[in-house]
């Protein structure tokens, strides 16, 4: 590698770089363009109460809307962001987007929802997010109690006393915190009693293979009482079908957001979506 070749050696786009590398970089670049020129968009996923089947919340879900490719999705650059540390402007732009957004929302008097924000480990690593709230909230004028931040177990098992102090912030700030792909980290339990958490959000892929798979329905249904023991709601994502919906209603899941309800929407659909639930009686 070209560490072993000494520092004099390294450059970039060296010949024996391999393809893979070069592609990497050259999407870092295309990516800081896109950030300057406005190509980034959040997309919303409903976010539904199971007893009531109303809109409840919305994740915001970053995508990049490319003049020649079109849309390019966050699986293909998120980890790029990461790795390159470009994740910090991004996960910023996302926040303040996010919250002028939903604060539109509010002044044309639509339903109160919550909007969840993911936070990527990095980001909540190396960046101040609760500094960045703040100041997203206090510029959009966006409540924080309907703003909630999505970490995973791999960001809350890094450094767990200053993820600690970080949750502690965002709880004195009002926000909500969720974590996202329960299940599929491999951090301990025990995090769950020292943090500051409010909801759960049990991974796709244990509600993917409801009701065949005896082993996550089991897992599932645990993850709900677990959480209901510890005082936290319980969301379900990746719902598709009518059956995996019924076993969550059944086991007491609170919310659920899929493909079933809705796939994530640009802003003026969502805003469609929120107007017919205006109109639905209480
Ligand atoms: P995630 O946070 O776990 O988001 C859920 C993903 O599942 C989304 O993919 C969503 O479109 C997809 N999904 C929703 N409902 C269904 C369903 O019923 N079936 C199936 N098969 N998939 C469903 P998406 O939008 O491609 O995002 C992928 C991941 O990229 C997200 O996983 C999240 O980790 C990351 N990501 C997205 N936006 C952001 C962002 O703004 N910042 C950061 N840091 N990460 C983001
Ligand atoms: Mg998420
Ligand atoms: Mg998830
Ligand atoms: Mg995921």
């Amino acid at each position: 590698g070209a560490k072993a070749r000494g520092r004099g050696a390294w450059c970039f786009f060296n010949e024996d770089m391999t393809q893979a590398a070069r592609e990497r970089l050259e999407l870092e670049a295309r990516l800081r363009v896109a950030l300057a020129q406005g190509h980034l968009q959040l997309y919303y996923q409903p976010q539904v109460d199971i007893a009531t089947g109303r809109l409840v919340g919305a994740e915001a879900l970053v995508r990049w809307i490319d003049p020649e490719e079109g849309v390019i999705s966050p699986g293909r650059f998120i980890p790029v962001a990461e790795s390159s540390g470009v994740i910090g402007q991004l996960g910023q732009w996302v926040i303040r987007e996010a919250c002028q957004q939903g604060q539109r929302w509010r002044d044309a008097d639509l339903p109160e929802i919550t909007l969840a924000v993911n936070i990527s480990p990095r980001q909540f690593h190396l960046t101040d997010v609760a500094g960045c709230a703040a100041q997203a909230l206090a510029d959009s004028g966006f409540p924080p109690r309907c703003l909630e931040f999505e970490l995973t177990e791999t960001a809350l098992a890094e450094r767990p006393e200053e993820a600690r102090q970080v949750l502690l912030r965002l709880q004195q700030l009002g926000l909500r915190t969720a974590v996202d792909d329960f299940g599929t980290g491999y951090s301990s339990l025990s995090y769950l009693k020292r943090y500051p958490i409010d909801v759960l959000k049990i991974d796709q892929g244990f509600i993917r293979d409801i009701p065949h798979n005896a082993d996550d329905m089991a897992i599932s249904a645990a993850i709900i009482a677990m959480g209901h023991s510890l005082g936290l709601q319980v969301l379900a994502e990746g719902v598709e079908t009518a059956e995996q919906l019924a076993f969550l209603r059944e086991r007491g899941c609170d919310a659920y957001q899929g493909y079933l309800y809705s796939r994530p929407l640009p802003a003026p659909e969502f805003t469609a979506l929120l107007q017919q639930q205006a109109q639905m009686p209480a």
